[in-house]
């Protein structure tokens, strides 16, 4: 990821790429202290536009938040650096990596010089969980591991230290040969994928487990707002495992992973163990909105 041409705004200035580095005595490196985001541009009917900016950077201020950490730009300034990032590397499309993190001004679970530092980058991605797993769906292990206590690291948080617990999940799943994990709370109830909220499918209704344990992902409330609008039921509710190996349909939702079916359980196959209809309507009315085709929702294109 180091070795590539192009820029990084870092701390106010556009820095090319390979020099975008910092020191090994970074205090976040060392603790895990800090917040990020993951974003989406997409090249849209009308040009190229980040998907639900504002609600990104809003997220981003908000762990900084609970976190404690001064943010030391204003949300317009991240927002304008975000599109100067995809637009000074002139992506069509791309994924885009917001960070606020301590620099090496100290050491010590103590420290109470630490500056706050943010980057920028952006880059071309793919599908996350692969082409295929968009249509085809992916196969899915429970976790060993639970998704952190809400009084331990908290999950309405995108901190970098939480994802040591969606690292370790999903590398257990990997190597058991599914390509992602879901995790349960520390009550056993449904939380989320490593990296993506869940919903499920039952007789015509879409469930969603609540935001206890879980990110309150900007995709899941999208794809509320679209079941909504196709006249879908929606509920939030706490859900159990079996809850998900009986439904009829099964899907993650994620700003990298977008709209991806799950088509097995703990080998247990979900419904068809393919795509299901409305998987793949919200699937299809995500992909028109996030393009720019779908009307009510311009606002939440931002255009670089
Ligand atoms: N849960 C976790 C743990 C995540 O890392 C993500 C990705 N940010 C999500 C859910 C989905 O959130 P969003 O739709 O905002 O990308």
């Amino acid at each position: 990821m180091a070795d590539r041409d192009g820029v990084i705004w870092y701390d106010g200035e556009l820095v090319p790429w390979r020099d975008a580095t910092t020191h090994v005595l970074t205090h976040t490196l060392h603790y895990g202290m800090g917040v990020f985001e993951g974003e989406r541009a997409y090249a849209a009917d009308g040009g190229t536009a980040i998907f639900r900016l504002a609600d990104h950077t809003d997220r981003l201020f908000r762990s900084a938040h609970i976190m404690g950490m001064p943010m030391p730009y204003d949300r317009e300034t991240i927002n304008e650096a975000t599109r100067q990032a995809v637009r000074e590397n002139g992506l069509e499309s791309a994924y885009i990596r917001p960070m606020a993190f301590y620099g090496s001004e100290g050491m010590g679970l103590r420290a109470t010089n630490l500056q706050v530092h943010v980057i920028i980058a952006a880059w071309g991605w793919g599908a996350y969980l692969g082409e295929e797993g968009m249509e085809r769906g992916i196969r899915v292990r429970t976790s060993s591991h639970s998704r952190h206590h809400v009084n331990s690291s908290m999950c309405k948080a995108k901190a970098n230290g939480n994802y040591i617990n969606s690292m370790l999940a999903l590398q257990e799943a990997v190597s058991c040969g599914y390509d992602e994990a879901l995790l349960l709370d520390t009550e056993g109830f449904v939380a989320e994928g490593s990296g993506e909220n869940l919903f499920v499918v039952r007789n015509g209704v879409l469930y969603t487990p609540e935001l206890t344990a879980a990110l309150e992902g900007i995709t899941r409330e999208t794809i509320v707002h679209l079941a909504e609008e196709a006249g879908i039921p929606v509920r939030e509710k706490r859900m159990t495992r079996d809850e998900v190996y009986v439904a009829d349909e099964a899907f993650f939702t994620g700003t990298a992973a977008e709209v991806t079916p799950v088509r097995e359980l703990d080998g247990r196959t979900i419904g068809a163990g393919r795509r299901g209809p409305i998987t793949e309507q919200l699937q299809t009315m995500y992909f028109e909105l996030v393009h720019g085709r779908r009307e009510p929702h311009h606002d939440w294109l931002d255009r670089v």
